[in-house]
Parts: structure tokens; C-alpha cells; sequence
């Protein structure tokens, strides 16, 4: 042939400024291309030779990445099928014609993974390069070399040369803005970044080795790919061992996986991979060792949101499917019909095989069970289906450290658990010890309690209490041990109003202040050796303030104080000798105060009913007026007198505080003075 010159075949008046700017965000990414065309001609060639198309020899068929940095130039070889000046023509000069997908569409079911898809890859070299050339020398018979070249402007040249060997050389020659490229040490990264699976080997500088006190080149050549990684073999070939090491060669330095599971789909459409269940040491610490998309081996992205379910963030890995576009946009990944199926396969096929561990091997599941329940409760609170499969294999522990499916559990307690109301009461601890009295009430009574300490506890209790019918959660201290679970109506201790006011002012009066905490004073009347009082914190207050603690939103509760129940005991023998000796010494001096203020009372009563229309005349509200402060003023009074009363009872501030205790929540001077009282008291 003679020297060509031509216009590059594009539709809009010039493409290159498009391609450098907008189609990939990141110039890095030209290499993945380059290295992907060459693999994609290497893997062709075998192809057609394994169909007798090809009968010459195939020969060392690598890629190999070459720096030159004198020259100036990076350059991407391969022995590949090579090209013919009307294949340039036809896949170079033509831009976003695709010679993948032709090819693709003539050996359909055999042509081994062919990575192109748009017929923009080769163009991304433009980020990078002020001027790129091609030279090569297409597999067929009587093919003369040829020599492509361009600046980046829509003018090419192409003319015949003389190389000698099949395949195709790029030779890039980088500008000025992008000089890195011509370091050893960048291209070595950025292989092993998106090229470390890639099926052809990818040969890259030389193997090093130590002498004379450096890292010195040997003249080996050194390959940067596995061109077998584990996910594109079958399962009946790994050992565990296989599936391990294949883990810590993607994330060094993790402790080994707690399972892992083998995705292998072809229909409908093709997906393989690993994925690993990772032991995960703190909180959600799982930003950096994330899930790799790939597609043919060749690496894409490890932000995968949207390709997996939003809870499988959690697992590690990587997922292969050329059914995930290489190089578009995120939002496109979301709404590609594609990925959403590839997503609910991913759901779908992670809870059966965690069905089967579970049913295989159920020690081993309960062993590792703590490890993996923030995942699985994480994914039951997020997607309904998982949700769904995942009722079979989920465990609740108890405080004996036993294990039981939903379905154990509610065998188990729902004789002695079922309140008034038939709701199957599970009780339950968020801290074990902290709540170690209450789990003992609970367990002497033939109760089971559940350790719910995770960090999503408070929401999957939720979830379990809308799944399970006619269930209640109940945390262990949230009321007395009998009235946790109500099995008849509740009962208060009988006592007139009278002494019930008495008795509620004296206690309350010697509450300490608790920051931030409130509390309501009630009057029970339990078993003699309980304890004489008791602090419980409400269900729905508690796990409301939990909630707005996790979510911002709900600041409304979060800003209330912590209420707390103080309930004392009638039953037992030193309320008895208090409320005996408040009956004797202070009852009566306070008997003719309530004699008055209920005169009061009943002359208000009969002011206010004999008013017309509700209104009353201006001397009759004078009257009232002076009449509800009398009665203030008694009141005041009587709250002195019991004050007085109680300060010399020092039994009333030592029940309190041993309860407070018991919670934790007597601290400072408060702690001090109960324990100087408790010394005075002996
Ligand atoms: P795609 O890979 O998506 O087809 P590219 O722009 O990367 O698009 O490449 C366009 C076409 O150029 C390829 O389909 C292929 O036919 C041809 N091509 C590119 N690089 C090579 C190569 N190293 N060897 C042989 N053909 C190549
Ligand atoms: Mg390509």
C-alpha cells in the first residue's frame, strides 16, 4: 500500500476534547483499555486457532507494558490477531464502531471473554498521550505491517512498515501534564490495581532481587496477573485453603473469612464470583476492603452500591459479570435492568447457601453466629425477601449462651411466657451485667432472657416483634419481675388515699437529684423477700430514646429526661416498719391538716357549683381565691412535716439508694453518703 492520509471517521466536528474530558473521570484508566484490547486480540487469536481458522503457531502469547522514559513513550504489545490496514480503517478510523461486539456476535458462545464493548477504549489514550502510533501485523496470511499515527487532532496518517512479528504495538507518547506515566513504579500500581486477574499473563519491568545493598532488575521478566483467580474455577476443585489465600491476597492483613460463597450463574445472565462473610472487629470498619467488580477479569470499581443490595456492603470479595457496563455512570448501574437482577440474584443465592451452612454444619453456624448476625440483621431490616429466607437461620441467644432458631425459642418459653392477653413475652438484656439482678428474678421465676447487645438490637426487636404474631419484647428490667409478664390483671398494694399520699411524698422527697432522670413513685405489693424497692424504666420511653439516639430526626426524644419507675415493695418487712411508724408518729399531726384542706375543697366545690353559667361573681372568686391558698399553705406544711419525718428515717434513703445502685445510677456525693450512712447503720 502508499501513505494514507484521511479524516477520522466521526459523526459530531471533533470527538478528542469529549473523550479527554467527559467519558472517563479518571485518566488513569486508559491502561485498563489499552492492556484490555490487547488481551481481547490475544484471546481472539486462540479462539479462531481452536476453530482451525488460525493454523500458524501461537507462540508466547502475553501482553507486555513497556516504559520508556527517554523516549518519552509507554507501550502496550501483544501477538495477538493483529490488524490490516482495512481493519484500522474499519475499527480505528470509525470511531464507536465496536469490532468486539461483531466478533462477539459471529462466535458467540465460544470466543473467549472479550472485554471491549463500546469501540471507545482505544480513544481513552488520547487523555495521555499528544501523539499515538500503532504498528502491527494482522495473523493473516500474506498481511503487510502497517504503521497508524495521530496527534490527537481528527487527522491520521497510516503508511506500511516493517515489524515482523504478529500482533499490534500501541505506542503511546505521553504529555507533558501526564509525565507519571512513564514511571516503572505508576504503571506496576496501576496494574496490579486493574489488571492483577486479567486471563493472559501481562508482563510488566523485571523481577528484582537483592545485592550489593539494593533491589537491583534481574533479566527476568516479571508477570503481574493471576491469570486463574479462584472465582473463574469450580467449586468441586477449591479446598478451603484456596478460598483463604485467594481472601488474603485480595485483602492482606484481614483475619480469615467466616464463610464465603461461590456465585456461578449463566442464565439469565452470567455472573460469577466470591463472596466473603468478613470477621468484623469494629462497628461497621468496612469502608476500606470492599467488593470488586469486575468484568472479564478486568477490574471496574469497588463502589458497588447499587449492584449489590445495600446490606451486602458488608461482605467482601468480588463479583464478575461482562453483563455490567465497563464504563458508564453510577445512576445508569441503578436503573440498568441488568444489575437489578444481578442484585436480587445476589440476595437470593447469599441466603440459601447461609440456609445450608446453617443446616450442615449447625455448631459450627452457633460458633460463628455473633460474628455474622450484624450482617444478617442488617440485611433483614433492609430487604423484605432476605428478610424473609433469612427467619429460618436466625438465631437468638439466651443468657446461658444456648442458641435457638425463631421457631425453638418460641416452643420454648411460650407455656411459662404467654401473658393475660396471649402475647408470648421474650425477655430480654442489653448488658447482662449491669441487668444481672433482674435476669436472676427472671430466671428464678423459670424465665429464659435473650442477650440482645447488638448494635442493631433495638431495631431488629422491632422487626421481629411485626414478624412474629402475637409476640412482645420485654427488656428485663423495664417492671417488677411479676408484672413483666402479666398473667392477670395487675395488682397494686390496697391502702387509703390518704397513706398512699403520705407514703409517696416521703419517698420522693428522698430521691436524690439524678441528672437528667425523673421519677414516678408506685406502690406494689410483691413477694416479702423481694427487694424493698425497685427502679424499672419503661419499654416504650426506653426504646424510644434508643431510637432517637441512632436516628437525628427524633431529637424530640432524646431531649426528655430518663424516666424511671420507683416502686416500693408493701410486702416487704422494712417498708412495713416504715410505713408502721409514719402511720404512728407522723400520720397524725398531718390528720387535721387534711381535715382542713378537704374542707377547703368541698367550700370550693360548692362555690364553683352554685355559680350561674359557670361564672362567678367577683367576691366569690376572692373567696376561692383566698381559699386555695390556704389550702397551698397546708400543703406546704405537710410536706414539711414529712420532710422532717423522713430525714429521721434513714431506712427511707437507704432502700432508695440500694435500688439506685442496683442500677447504676447513684454516683458522687450521693454514693459517699450512702456509704457513710450504711457504716452509721450497722
Ligand atoms: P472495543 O474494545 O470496545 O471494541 P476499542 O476502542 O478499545 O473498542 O477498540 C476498537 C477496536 O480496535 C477493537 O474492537 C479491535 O477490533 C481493534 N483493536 C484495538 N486494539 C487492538 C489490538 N491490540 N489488537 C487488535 N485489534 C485491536
Ligand atoms: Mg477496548
Amino acid at each position: 500500500m502508499s501513505t494514507q492520509k484521511g479524516k477520522i471517521g466521526v459523526t459530531t466536528e471533533n470527538i478528542f476534547p469529549v473523550i479527554k474530558k467527559f467519558l472517563y473521570s479518571d485518566h488513569e484508566i486508559f491502561l485498563r483499555e489499552l492492556v484490555s484490547n490487547a488481551i481481547d486480540a490475544t484471546q481472539k487469536l486462540k479462539t479462531l486457532s481452536s476453530f482451525g481458522e488460525f493454523k500458524g503457531e501461537l507462540g508466547e502469547m502475553n501482553v507486555k507494558v513497556t516504559v520508556d522514559e527517554k523516549a518519552g513513550t509507554l507501550t502496550v504489545s501483544d501477538h495477538g490477531i493483529g490488524m490490516t490496514a482495512e481493519d484500522i480503517e474499519k475499527y480505528i478510523n470509525q470511531i464507536a464502531f465496536s469490532g468486539a461486539e461483531e466478533f462477539l456476535a459471529k462466535y458467540k458462545d465460544n470466543a473467549n471473554a472479550i472485554i471491549g464493548h463500546f469501540g471507545l477504549g482505544f480513544y481513552s489514550a488520547f487523555m495521555v498521550a499528544k501523539k499515538v502510533e500503532i504498528r502491527s501485523l494482522s495473523y493473516k496470511e500474506g498481511s503487510e505491517a502497517v504503521k497508524w499515527e495521530c496527534d490527537g487532532s481528527p487527522e491520521y496518517s497510516m503508511e506500511p512498515t516493517d515489524k515482523k512479528e504478529r500482533g499490534t504495538d500501541i505506542i503511546l507518547y505521553i504529555d507533558d501534564e501526564n509525565k507519571k506515566f512513564l514511571q516503572q513504579s505508576e504503571i506496576d500500581m496501576l496494574l496490579k490495581k486493574y489488571c492483577r486477574f486479567l486471563p493472559v499473563p501481562v508482563i510488566s519491568g523485571k523481577e528484582q532481587e537483592w545485592k550489593d545493598g539494593k533491589m537491583t532488575d534481574t533479566d527476568k521478566d516479571k508477570v503481574i496477573n493471576i491469570t486463574e483467580p479462584t472465582w473463574t474455577k469450580k467449586p468441586s476443585e477449591l479446598t478451603e485453603e484456596d478460598y483463604k489465600s485467594f481472601y488474603h491476597e485480595l485483602y492482606p492483613g484481614q483475619e480469615d473469612p467466616l464463610f464465603w460463597i461461590h456465585l456461578n450463574v449463566d442464565y439469565p445472565f452470567t455472573l460469577t464470583g466470591v463472596l466473603f462473610f468478613p470477621k468484623i472487629k469494629n462497628n461497621f470498619e468496612i469502608t476500606k476492603n470492599r467488593i470488586q467488580l469486575y468484568c472479564n477479569q478486568v477490574y471496574v470499581t469497588d463502589s458497588v452500591e447499587g449492584v449489590v443490595p445495600d446490606f451486602m456492603m458488608l461482605l467482601q470479595g468480588v463479583i464478575d459479570s461482562p453483563d455490567i457496563p465497563l464504563n458508564v455512570s453510577r445512576s445508569y448501574l441503578q436503573s440498568d435492568t441488568a444489575v437489578k437482577k444481578i442484585s436480587g440474584y445476589i440476595t437470593k443465592k447469599v441466603a440459601s447457601r447461609l440456609e445450608e451452612i446453617f443446616k450442615n454444619d449447625r455448631a459450627d453456624y452457633e460458633k460463628k453466629w455473633d460474628d455474622i448476625r450484624i450482617f444478617i440483621e442488617y440485611g433483614m431490616l433492609t430487604d423484605e425477601k432476605f428478610c424473609d429466607a433469612a427467619m429460618k437461620f436466625t438465631l437468638l441467644k439466651d443468657t446461658e449462651g444456648k442458641y435457638y432458631t425463631l421457631d425453638e425459642y418460641r416452643t420454648l418459653i411460650s407455656t411459662n411466657q404467654t401473658d393475660k392477653d396471649g402475647n408470648v413475652v421474650y425477655l430480654y438484656t442489653t448488658d447482662p451485667i449491669a441487668q444481672y439482678s433482674y435476669i436472676q428474678a427472671a430466671t428464678e421465676k423459670g424465665y429464659d432472657v435473650l442477650v440482645m447487645d447488638g448494635q442493631l438490637d433495638s431495631h431488629f426487636i422491632g422487626l421481629l416483634e411485626s414478624k412474629i404474631e402475637k409476640s412482645r419484647f420485654v427488656r428485663v428490667d423495664s417492671d417488677v419481675i411479676d408484672n413483666l409478664i402479666l398473667k392477670s390483671e395487675r395488682k397494686t398494694a390496697e391502702m387509703s388515699s390518704e397513706t398512699r399520699e403520705m407514703l409517696s411524698s416521703l419517698f420522693r422527697n428522698q430521691i436524690p437529684k439524678v441528672e437528667k432522670s425523673e421519677f414516678i413513685v408506685s406502690f406494689e405489693s410483691l413477694s416479702s423477700d423481694s427487694n424493698p424497692v425497685l427502679i424499672t424504666q419503661n419499654e416504650y420511653m426506653r426504646r424510644m430514646k434508643d431510637m432517637a439516639a441512632m436516628q437525628p430526626g427524633m431529637s424530640f426524644y432524646g431531649e426528655l429526661p430518663d424516666s424511671y419507675n420507683l416502686i416500693v415493695n408493701m410486702e416487704s418487712p422494712v417498708i412495713k416498719k416504715i410505713s408502721e411508724s409514719a402511720e404512728k408518729e407522723l400520720a397524725p399531726s398531718l390528720a387535721p391538716l387534711n381535715k382542713e384542706i378537704s374542707e377547703n375543697n368541698n367550700k370550693i366545690k360548692e362555690i364553683r357549683d352554685g355559680a350561674k353559667d359557670g361564672k362567678l361573681e367577683s367576691d366569690k372568686e376572692a373567696e376561692v381565691k383566698a381559699l386555695e391558698d390556704a389550702t397551698a399553705a397546708k400543703r406546704a406544711e405537710e410536706e414539711k412535716l414529712i420532710n422532717e419525718f423522713g430525714s429521721n428515717q434513714p431506712l427511707v434513703k437507704q432502700t432508695i439508694d440500694l435500688a439506685l445502685l442496683a442500677n447504676g445510677l447513684l454516683k458522687g456525693s450521693e454514693l459517699n453518703d450512702f456509704i457513710k450512712r450504711s457504716v452509721s447503720l450497722l
